[in-house]
């Protein structure tokens, strides 16, 4: 066994290596770029080698400073991790050649499945099925379509050198071809900077059904069962499962051995990936091979008992597998939820932002947290913006569902937008508690799943009002008690009027709504509050007083009309979150003067949705456009997005030009709307 290894890698998955190699008792290294000196990764390893710049084109994808690493800290074998130089041949093979062992499959394999093309070429060969479609040599434009147009629409396009959904097109009708064509081949290039593409019919409600190989030095070969990953968003998955329900095992045998066929068929070694969709009617197909650890390998350990990096260290050592296939048995159901900084309720767009409060649920043997990042780290745009993965685990898919939206409601994250609400709903909805699996699972039940959760109004109106008069008294005390007169009246923050009721007036915006409320202070110190807003009228009586311990720090404890309700509330740059145990509620305090809220938001649409690069300007200044015609392409965090007219009209100037850096919300163009007549 290795006694030093270098992990290629950051976030998550670099701090899961690490805390396996402890296990084993192996020294860990990891690498570094500018913007993760301070990161998790980093501080978890034995040593750590900086190797460049924030953008990973200049730190983690660099194969020749990550060996440099290797070689200064004596490290024998790197762990790629995914993504980044994970599925790299060449860097596989620099590893071999400067006898450093590349913990994952032989060169040749990752070569083989390097292509997506090719790589259904060999599998077709060595007789696993495939889903129909071209994946020639010519790429002519006109070749391409003619083969879509034989195949019949909807078709997928498919940058032969993909991942991640990137250089993907969905193409409804001949006429979208030549736009889809373009766009996957624009960002296939500069995403792999290859802009080969393939052809697939399009299956409409398939699952996204994978099987986990492992194969060993000596040629044994098993495969650990399969992973549903079928709940996606942008053709990537947000939610998957272990074992897929409802799976026969007449199906799973035979996925099982097609997986075993298609990783022998290019002499594979290490832990392998093989991603089959399944039909309605249980046919499959072969969609590629990941030659690498998966993110959601951790579903398959939790109903496995096994940790797959010890497989993959040991592996790459030379020593045989740990058990054989009969000695392999599936244990209860597991779930892993993929929390993102990201949108959901516009269009799934990643987020940037500093996690100014983050407080995952509890871990235990039902519950583990695979993070990267802690409280106060900011999400970038440099790298993938997942915050952690959420798995679970119990004795079977019901209970294991419990445990997920369970512990989905305790999360707690503050400074970014999350998607921890999306994935609540989605866990918590009908179909997916019955298991009604596909990959268009998230567009069917769009309405179930998107919808902003109904705030209880007359549970945190109260609760927010009360937060903002106690912590207005706390924060007047702290001046006072810091000031030369520390009794002076003028620091008394408690309402107090002459010859009147002391009352707190506040307007905020909570959960999007504009409400006015007022506390009024009681004899007894308790309030009585009322809120308003043009369609809610609410009172509530609290009870305790300013002087008791409602308020500690970022925690709550509130009596509000006899009911104890426990909150934390933290704030950040003028938004207050306030967390219970059913819902997270956002507001702030509106200023009297802060005018026509709406104003800004005319706009929107017309300037970038994030911070990102202009790519391409499709039409020219001052000349007409249709509603919905492209006029200008951006690229933000490796994702295109294409900003439409608004209307039919003229796009009188651009403020920027192609390769111009944009911030999140910057004007991009002078649109004038044409007369209607
Ligand atoms: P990537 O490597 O870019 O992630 P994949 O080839 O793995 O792309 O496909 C990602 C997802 O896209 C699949 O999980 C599936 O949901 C969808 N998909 C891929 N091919 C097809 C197809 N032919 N028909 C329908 N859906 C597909």
């Amino acid at each position: 066994m290795f006694d030093k290894i270098l992990i290629a890698n950051r976030g998550e998955i670099a701090c899961r290596v690490i805390r396996t190699a402890r296990k084993l008792g192996i020294r860990t290294v990891a690498v570094y770029s500018d913007a993760d000196v301070d990161s998790l990764h980093v501080a978890m390893a034995d040593e750590a080698v900086h190797i460049g710049a924030a953008p990973s084109k200049e730190s983690y994808l660099l194969a020749d400073r990550v060996l440099e690493a290797a070689k200064l800290t004596g490290a024998q074998a790197v762990h790629p991790g995914y993504g980044f130089l994970s599925e790299n041949a060449a860097f596989s093979a620099a590893c071999k050649a400067n006898n450093i062992v590349f913990i994952g499959p032989p060169v040749g394999a990752i070569e083989a499945m390097g292509s997506k093309s090719a790589a259904k070429t060999i599998m077709g060969k060595a007789g696993v099925p495939l889903v129909p479609g071209y994946h020639g040599d010519d790429q002519s434009p006109a070749v391409l379509k003619q083969h879509a147009d034989a195949m019949g629409y909807p078709v997928l396009l498919k940058a032969t050198a993909g991942g991640g959904g990137k250089g993907m097109r969905q193409v409804w009708s001949s006429e979208e071809f030549d736009e889809a064509l373009e766009a996957a081949k624009r960002e296939s290039l500069s995403s792999f900077g290859d802009d080969r593409m393939l052809i697939e019919k399009y299956l409409t409600q398939p699952r996204h059904v994978e099987i986990q190989v492992f194969f060993d030095q000596q040629g044994n070969g098993v495969f650990l069962f399969e992973r549903d990953c079928s709940v996606q968003r942008r053709h990537q998955k947000v939610i998957e499962e272990a074992p897929a329900p409802g799976m026969n095992e007449m199906v799973r045998a035979a996925m099982g051995d097609a997986a075993l066929l298609a990783a022998k068929a290019i002499d594979y070694e290490g832990a392998g990936t093989v991603e089959f969709l399944l039909d309605k009617d249980d046919t499959f197909y072969f969609m590629e091979m990941n030659t690498r650890l998966q993110v959601e390998h951790p579903v398959t350990e939790m109903i496995t008992g096994q940790d797959l990096v010890e497989w993959q260290l040991r592996v790459a050592a030379g020593q045989a597998l740990p058990l054989s296939q009969d000695q392999l048995t599936i244990n209860g159901h597991s779930f892993e939820a993929r929390i993102y900084a990201e949108d959901p309720n516009n269009d799934f767009l990643p987020v940037t932002g500093t996690l100014s409060y983050l407080q995952p649920p509890e871990e235990s043997a039902h519950v583990r947290v695979d993070t990267g990042v802690l409280q106060g780290d900011e999400v970038s745009v440099y790298y993938d913006p997942m915050i952690a993965k959420l798995i679970v685990w119990d004795e079977d898919r019901n209970r294991a569902l419990a445990r997920l939206t369970q512990a989905l409601s305790e999360y707690r994250i503050s400074g970014t937008v999350t998607n921890v609400e999306f994935l609540y709903n989605l866990a918590n909805s009908e179909p997916f508690r019955k298991a009604d699996l596909d990959t268009g699972f998230i567009d069917k039940h769009s309405d179930l799943i998107f919808h902003k959760n109904q705030i209880e109004l007359k549970k945190y109106l109260p609760l927010a009002t009360l937060y903002l008069i106690l912590k207005r008294d706390q924060d007047a005390s702290t001046q006072a008690s810091q000031s030369s007169d520390p009794y002076s009246p003028w620091h008394s923050a408690a309402g107090w009027r002459t010859g009147a009721d002391s009352r707190h007036d506040y307007s905020l915006l909570i959960n999007g709504t504009e409400m006015t409320v007022s506390g009024k202070v009681l004899n007894d110190g308790g309030f009585d509050i009322s809120a308003s807003s043009d369609d809610v009228a609410l009172t509530a009586r609290v009870s305790g007083s300013l002087s008791s311990d409602i308020l500690k720090g970022d925690q709550l404890h509130a009596n509000i009309d006899g009911h104890r309700i426990h909150a934390t509330v933290v704030a950040h740059d003028g938004i207050y979150s306030l967390f219970t145990q059913d819902a997270t509620v956002q507001f702030n305090l509106i200023a009297p003067d802060c005018g026509d809220l709406d104003g800004a938001a005319g706009a929107a649409g017309l300037s970038a949705p994030m911070n990102g690069t202009i790519v391409a300007l499709p039409v020219t200044a001052e000349s007409p456009v249709k509603e919905g015609q492209a006029i200008v392409i951006m690229e933000a965090m490796k994702m295109e997005h294409t900003i439409r007219a608004p209307a039919d009209g003229t796009v009188v100037e651009f403020y920027f030009k192609e390769g111009d850096l944009v911030d999140g919300g910057a004007e991009l163009v002078n649109f004038e709307a044409a007369e209607s007549e």
